[in-house]
This record gives C-alpha cells, structure tokens and sequence, in this order.
C-alpha cells in the first residue's frame, strides 16, 4: 500500500512553498520543500567560491556534501549541510542565483532524487519543486501546477524580503525572477513545465486564503474522481 502524493510545480514566488505548508497542515501530511536542496548545494558552491555554472567544478563537490532534510518539533523541515543548520542561510536571494544555476546540472539533480524519493516512500506528501510531477513523482495522485504573473510574483518575494529585513528594490527582485524563469523553464534538464495531467492554478489575482481554498478544492477533487 502506498502513501500519498501531492506535487505542486510553478515558478518561483507563486505561492507554492507557503501553500504547500498550509495545505500539508490541512490534510496532515509532510511538507517537502525541495528547492531548499537546490539551495543548500548552491550555498556550499558559493562557500567554496565555485563557478555554479560548471558542472565539472559543481559535480566535484558533491561527494562532500551531505544534506539532510530533518523536520523540528513543529513540523517545520530543517536543512542541514554536513551538521550544520543552513534552514535561514539558504534563503539569501544570492543563494537563490546560485541554487537556479546548479539546478540545471545534471549531476545535481541527481544526486539529489533519492532524498527526494525516499520521503515519498515514507510519508503521505506535498513536495513542491519545479520538476516533482513530471519526473521525481510521475506517479503523484495529484498534480498541480501554480502560477502567477511574473511582477506579482516579483511583489510578493520582494514583500518577503523586506520583512526579512533585506533592503531590496522591487526591480531588481523582478530581473531576478525573470531570470530564474528563464533558467528554469528554458534548460534543457527537467525543464519548468506542467505535467500532462496538472491542474492548472493561477494566483495572480488571489489572495492567500482563496489560493489555498483552490488547491485544497482541487485535491479533493482528484482525489474523488480517482
Ligand atoms: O523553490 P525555490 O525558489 O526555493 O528553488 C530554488 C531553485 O532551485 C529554483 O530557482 C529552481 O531553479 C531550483 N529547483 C529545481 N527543482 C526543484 C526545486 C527547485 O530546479 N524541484
């Protein structure tokens, strides 16, 4: 008997982490936030002043690095590199560069599918990433691909950010997002694109409660009709 699935693909800045959380809390299962692995690779090529494009110099680290995905108290998942917490480390918008760059190397992804899996196999999930519906989880009972315009999405993270304390423009959040974009749905790797049969959501015009509303409609839908 197997668990349960839920992947939830998009762009960056679409909501998916904060609505994956909050619909993981809903319906009881594990939150996995898998664009925290893409990041803690990212921060460890950065520490080690890497070129983050090269997959030589990228797929040369890799037998260094240990990443564990632990989860605390209350549920919230932690990411630890080689022992150490990185969960607030990796939320830096140069690790954000960095982690769009690795991701596109093959050897990364790689190396980084089995963790992935492996927390499928163990838990009813909602993993969310830009590549869990059409390759880490082909076989995810539910599927849903979020998206939002690039300058709300842009609005949103640069909101984020500041609360954070980062004194960011809002334009030079939104090259970065349009940058990222480009980088995800144009490699050649996994490529951002919706599954076949994703459902489609778009959250431009959504506020937080109404988004959440929609994919929880959406599951239950998905999961009625089999
Ligand atoms: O979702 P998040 O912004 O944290 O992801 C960081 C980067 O990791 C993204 O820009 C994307 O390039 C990459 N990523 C990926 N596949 C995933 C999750 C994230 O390529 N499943």
């Amino acid at each position: 008997m197997g668990h349960m699935a839920i992947a939830i693909d998009g762009p960056s800045g679409a909501g998916k982490s904060t609505l994956a959380r909050m619909a993981a809390k809903e319906l009881g299962y594990i939150y996995v936030d898998t664009g925290a692995l893409y990041r803690t690779v990212g921060l460890y090529a950065l520490r080690h002043g890497a070129d983050v494009h090269d997959e030589q110099t990228v797929a040369a680290l890799l037998p260094e690095i240990r990443v564990e995905m632990r989860y605390d108290g209350a549920g919230v998942q932690r990411m630890v590199l080689n022992g150490e917490d990185v969960s607030d480390l990796i939320r830096t918008p140069e690790v954000s560069m960095a982690a769009s760059a690795v991701s596109a190397l093959g050897p990364v992804r790689a190396f980084l599918l089995d963790t992935q899996r492996d927390m499928a196999r163990r838990y009813d999930v909602i993993m969310d990433g830009r590549d869990i519906g059409t390759v880490v989880l082909p076989e995810a009972q539910v599927k849903i691909f979020l998206t939002a315009s690039a300058r709300e999405r842009a609005r949103r993270r640069w909101r984020e950010l500041r609360e954070k304390g980062m004194d960011v423009a809002l334009e030079d959040v939104l090259r970065d997002v349009e940058t990222r974009d480009k980088n995800d749905s144009g490699r050649a790797l996994a490529p951002l694109r919706p599954a076949e049969d994703a459902v489609m959501c778009d959250t431009t015009e959504l506020d937080l409660e109404a988004s959440l509303e929609l994919i929880l409609d959406t599951v239950k839908k998905r999961q009625s009709h089999g």
